[in-house]
């Protein structure tokens, strides 16, 4: 059998949509409402409606949603940010970017986010600010975390870069917090075609900030109030978005289906620890991750198979060079330490067909079966 599996297919997803794209880019260009204007306006309502919250302010990508974030709370030298060990270098480098300084936490070993308790133990009187990362589409244990915010006074960003429209006990990831920010980069679960991204909010202070720092301090033209950047979410990927909001729903129901055949296909795998979602949440998905001592030679049985995977991620923060100035030790952050040697994403987007996830499974159960007793200790 000769199936090819792309670890995403973004084509697909725009062959699907593509007549309808083509419609929303063609208003935008012939209107040239490219920066600001009435699309954006339109999809900051729609994504605002959608969350339940009163404000949704588009910006250039993630990365600067979580950067204005912090400094719309305030967050600067002299302060420290609760971060996790294991997620995207946004969630700390934007602390850095702020002046203040990123402690890392390690993660929970049974859904890979940030672990309250060690949390707990790394808060001192300079801790501001925590940011869970929804990571690979798993909330996390916001009930803990917002229990810590709250006895230690520290404000909430949630980073939902990979966590469109989770739920958390029924409510939407992105809701619990001060903030939650989005990446609408093109392979996340709501893609653009470019960078885009946005902050969600119900405080109208925040709001209010992050969108005139977002615009070069100023809500009116030449009037700058205060020094900003420029990041905003363009006229066109607002369109665009306008229209793939309207798929998200039935995207994630389909991943989510998927995620579901994984486990039905691969559940008896000793070797193999799949992704468990924690109770009473909904996982989106974003990243099917499963964990595996042989995960080089898995990944390697698999590329020769045509099917592509990869590592999220292969160094834990506080391992990576930017990082090193901290002088972490691998018992620092011993989950995250063994985890980031393990931690393999299988291929998994809306468009995955049956014929390739059970391809993956059989080459995944061939691997186990058969080319895993060599590297198997006698
Ligand atoms: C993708 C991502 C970001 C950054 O988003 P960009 O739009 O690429 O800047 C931040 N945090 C996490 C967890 C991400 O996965």
């Amino acid at each position: 059998m000769s199936v090819r599996v792309p670890f995403v297919d973004l084509r697909a997803q725009y062959r699907a949509i593509q007549a309808e794209i083509h419609a929303a880019i063609g208003r935008v260009l012939e209107e040239a409402a490219f920066i600001k204007g009435k699309y954006v306006e339109a999809f900051e309502h729609a994504y605002a409606r959608a969350y339940g919250v009163p404000h949704c302010i588009g910006v250039g990508n993630g990365t600067d949603a979580l950067f204005i974030a912090l400094r719309a709370l305030g967050i600067g030298p002299g302060d420290e940010v609760l971060v996790p060990a294991l997620t995207w270098i946004s969630t700390a480098e934007t602390v850095s970017l702020t002046g203040a300084r990123p402690v890392f936490v390690d993660i929970e070993p049974d859904y890979y986010t940030l672990d309250p308790e060690h949390a707990a133990a790394r808060i001192t009187e300079r801790t501001r600010a925590i940011i869970p990362v929804h990571l690979y589409g798993q909330p996390a244990a916001m009930d803990a975390i917002l229990e810590l915010a709250q006895r230690y006074g520290l404000a909430v960003i949630e980073d939902c870069a990979q966590a469109h429209f989770a739920c958390y006990r029924g409510r939407l990831v992105g809701t619990f917090g001060s903030v939650g920010t989005f990446s609408f980069y093109p392979a996340k679960n709501l893609g653009a075609y470019g960078d885009a991204g946005a902050l969600i909010t119900a405080d109208d202070a925040i709001a209010t900030f992050a969108r005139k720092f977002a615009n070069h301090g100023s809500l009116t033209k030449h009037e700058h109030e205060l020094e900003g950047i420029n990041s905003r979410l363009d006229g066109l990927q607002a369109a665009i978005l306008q229209v793939k909001l309207r798929y998200i729903h039935q995207w994630t129901a389909r991943r989510a289906e998927l995620a579901r055949r994984y486990a039905e296909l691969l559940a008896d795998l000793d070797e193999l620890v799949l992704p468990r979602i924690r109770p009473h949440c909904s996982h989106v998905f974003h990243l099917y991750v499963v964990r595996t001592p042989w995960r080089d030679e898995l990944q390697r049985f698999l590329a020769d198979r045509g099917i592509q995977t990869q590592i999220h991620y292969p160094r834990a923060l506080p391992f990576v060079p930017a990082y090193q100035h901290f002088g972490h030790r691998p018992e620092d952050f011993p989950v995250a330490w063994r985890f980031q040697h393990e931690l393999l994403s299988l291929p998994l987007y809306p468009e995955l067909t049956e014929e390739q996830l059970q391809y993956v499974c059989q080459s995944i159960r061939d691997f186990f079966a058969h080319q895993c007793r060599q590297f198997l200790r006698p």
